[in-house]
């Protein structure tokens, strides 16, 4: 049973954006990959998110590597991320 490992956000970033990635990928044959596993570097077949109090945890699901971050942190993360990435004319 491996310790979760707390992200700053800077770590938590890239997860963010590859979940945004994926979202507005749509229905491409090969949607973008997941960010690899902070803790060992492993490229994950899938994230499991479970999301307790103020604290969101990730599962990194193959290697099994937990890692949890602050809520509001990661919802701010994964707002920006979302957004498309044309941006609108004057
Ligand atoms: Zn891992």
């Amino acid at each position: 049973m491996t310790e979760p490992t707390p992200l700053d956000r800077e770590q938590l970033q890239p997860i963010a954006v590859s979940l945004g990635q994926r979202a507005t990928a749509g229905n491409q044959s090969s949607p973008p990959s997941f960010t690899d596993c902070p803790t060992c570097g492993a490229r994950p077949a899938a994230l499991d998110i479970s999301i307790s109090d103020d604290t969101i945890v990730i599962r990194f699901l193959r290697c099994g590597h937990v890692v949890t971050a602050d809520r509001a942190e990661f919802y701010e993360l994964c707002r920006a991320a979302f957004q498309p990435p044309d941006k609108e004319g004057p």
